[in-house]
């Protein structure tokens, strides 16, 4: 049962960052709400102490997509209905876009918030795996500092991040890309909607005359948080992309989950599937790549 909460709705930043220092061990930021009611409902261990609510939906600050000269900003409490909406996010990180089609269902991405997503940091978070592999990075304000640190850095374990409990995450910026990337998001779920992601995978691949100039690899779901894969990456660089290649790959991504996860019970229909999806992807990326698409 959801406890009794004061739900508190600031103006501004500055007001919800004032309420943040005040309490910060007892309250706890609310934006769609799609993970914290659903957590409170179920009384887990990470929402106990809760005893107040720090609505920030209607904060100006944390909302709007800008798009400046070397990239895309996000407000950290923009849903994925407004993301899905955005043409520059269409058209220049259309992987993101797909993972944000993907979650869940429209009443779902009418309130989930990206920044909600990558804070509650669930192995799940179909965003994670684009978002790495756009490199983006995440604006950070409390009442007396701001950073700017990248999502890699940000994630630390399932649930976990380095966000302080008097943070904010204000916006994600994710720069335009000086490569000429064609990509694919995959996600496997049990069903077509609203279903948890079992895999997730994000490749970005700039390859010229058939040689590999650079590969970005993000896997989620069958990783225990979001992941990139740079020493796979940096091994692929300048390698002739024949099919030979993508079969290599394939396999050496399901040896590197392995090295992560360890051997559990789902590897032995995960692995096949990542290696198949793996390879699909690669191919799918190369007739992109034949027709210029
Ligand atoms: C039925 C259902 C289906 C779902 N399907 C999917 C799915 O397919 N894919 C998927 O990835 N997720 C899915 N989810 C999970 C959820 O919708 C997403 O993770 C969503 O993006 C969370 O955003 P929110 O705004 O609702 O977060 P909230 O629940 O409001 O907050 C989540 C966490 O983020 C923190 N937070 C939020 N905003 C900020 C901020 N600006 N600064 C600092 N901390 C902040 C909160 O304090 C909290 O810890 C589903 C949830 C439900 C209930």
């Amino acid at each position: 049962m959801i406890p009794s909460l004061n739900v508190i709705f600031p103006k501004n930043l500055n007001e919800a960052l004032s309420l943040l220092s005040d309490n910060s061990d007892s309250s706890k930021i609310i934006a769609g709400g799609t993970d914290i009611i659903p957590g409170l409902n179920q009384e887990l261990n990470r929402f106990k102490e809760i005893k107040n609510l720090i609505d920030v939906n209607q904060i100006p600050e944390l909302k709007g997509i800008i798009r400046s000269k070397e990239k895309i900003s996000i407000g950290a409490a923009e849903t994925f209905s407004d993301i899905l909406q955005n043409d520059t996010v269409r058209e220049l990180f259309p992987l993101l876009w797909k993972a944000a089609s993907g979650v869940g269902s429209v009443q779902i991405r009418n309130r989930a918030t990206i920044a909600g997503n990558f804070v509650n940091n669930a192995p799940c978070a179909d965003s994670v795996p684009a978002l790495l592999i756009y490199n983006a990075t995440l604006e950070i304000e409390s009442l007396s500092s701001k950073k700017e640190i990248s999502l890699n850095e940000f994630l630390s374990a399932p649930y976990r991040t380095k966000l302080n409990r008097d943070e904010i995450v204000t916006k994600i910026n994710i720069p335009f890309a000086d490569k000429n990337f064609t990509g694919e998001f995959f996600k496997l779920g049990r069903r077509r909607a609203v279903a948890i992601s079992r895999i997730t995978l994000a490749l970005l691949v700039d390859w010229r005359d058939s040689v590999i100039n650079e590969i970005r690899i993000a896997s989620g779901a069958v990783t225990p948080i979001g992941a990139r894969f740079f020493e796979l990456e940096k091994y692929c660089s300048g390698k002739k992309a024949d099919d030979q290649f993508k079969k290599d790959l394939s396999r050496k991504l399901a040896e590197q989950i392995i090295k992560v996860t360890g051997l559990r019970w789902s590897s032995e229909y995960k692995l096949p599937v990542v290696q198949q999806v793996c390879y699909q992807m690669l191919k799918n990326i190369e007739s992109q790549h034949e027709y210029g698409i």
